[in-house]
């Protein structure tokens, strides 16, 4: 829902100030429509429904994964697809991830959004609209910045929205926003007063590799980065989660698992391996040996490590695998 034009619309018709929060707080319980706020005025509830869309997005296809993952594609008002997911976790954990812009700019050789089109930033309202969109078909309590896009770089409506997120029952401490390593993002992060988590997208222990398979690493190189990642662990005294993608042949060696260690210490980093999702991109991910062999390497060395559970393969709604044209 358009909250700007939410508020207008609610101040030219005259409306007392409590019903623009009113509002808001019906649609974030998961709320299917103007319909059901039943202490909203009737009349009220239909100039609404004329006025002010739903939902500023509208579904045009969402499919299910064998696991329980749900893929939903969207478009925004002026065509622009956006991609978000439902992760079901048997503990009962309901996680979303979501997207940040449609498309993205970089181009990251292994991600299928870096090889499409880039749009545009979405607004706070459209990357709330899919975290409702899930929210009407059940409780959820996670969220990850790690859809379509860079969200350092829309880091004003990323944190407009993450404002909003607890009404939806997504606290500030189960949100994390995943960045390639947008060092100003990442300082900036540090200086807010909310608790949000961070992930940095590493995938390569030195700078060559990196710069190789993610050319933002010209711009913004591993150590400034990581010096950005222990600025922010020093102000919130939270890990850091360090995400490396497995490619076979290109950054699963035991050299490259000690590299990485060697950057790394325990306190202030936990590191999650990404079994690579195959997104078109020239590359074969790394088996579970290893993967498995990489993992035990960094633990040797003193870190903290996980692997990270693949959803939603069979519909492309696995990490990476978000673009328009496999939705
Ligand atoms: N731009 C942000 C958030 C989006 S990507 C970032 O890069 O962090 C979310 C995660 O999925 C990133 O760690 C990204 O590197 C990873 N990813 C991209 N392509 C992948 C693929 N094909 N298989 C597995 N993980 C992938």
């Amino acid at each position: 829902m358009d909250l700007a034009l939410l508020q207008r619309t609610l101040t030219d018709a005259g409306q007392p100030s409590f019903r623009a929060g009113q509002v808001w707080s019906w649609a974030a319980r998961g709320a299917a429509g103007y319909a059901d706020m039943t202490n909203v005025p009737a009349a009220l509830r239909d100039e609404l429904d004329e006025r002010v869309p739903f939902s500023t997005l509208a579904v045009s296809h969402q499919a299910q994964s064998s696991d329980g993952t749900v893929k939903a594609l969207f478009h925004t008002h002026d065509g622009r697809p956006v991609e978000a997911v439902l992760m079901r976790y048997r503990d009962g954990r309901r996680s979303l991830c979501v997207s940040s812009q449609s498309g993205c700019p970089l181009t990251c050789t292994f991600c299928a959004t870096g090889s499409m089109a880039y749009g545009r930033n979405l607004t706070t309202s459209e990357i709330l609209d899919q975290a409702l969109h899930f929210r009407r078909i059940e409780d959820v309590d996670h969220l990850v910045f790690m859809g379509m896009g860079e969200p350092m770089m829309n880091l004003d409506n990323v944190l407009a929205a993450c404002r909003r997120l607890p009404d939806i029952g997504i606290t500030n401490r189960r949100t994390t926003i995943s960045t390639v390593g947008w060092v100003p993002g990442i300082d900036r992060l540090a200086q807010t007063g909310m608790p949000l988590r961070l992930a940095f997208s590493l995938h390569a222990a030195d700078d060559a590799l990196r710069s190789q398979i993610m050319p933002v690493n010209d711009r913004y190189p591993l150590l400034d980065v990581l010096a950005a990642c222990r600025r922010w662990h020093h102000a919130k005294r939270q890990p850091v989660y360090i995400e490396y993608v497995m490619l076979a042949g290109v950054n699963d060696r035991h050299e490259q698992a000690v590299a990485l260690a060697g950057l790394l210490d325990r306190k202030s980093f936990k590191v999650n391996l990404i079994p690579y999702n195959p997104s078109g991109s020239p590359y074969d991910g790394s088996g579970p040996d290893a993967i498995e062999a990489f993992r035990a390497a960094l633990e040797q060395h003193g870190m903290r490590v996980t692997v990270r559970l693949t959803r939603g393969r069979d519909i492309a709604a696995a990490c990476g695998q978000l673009a328009a044209a496999t939705g």
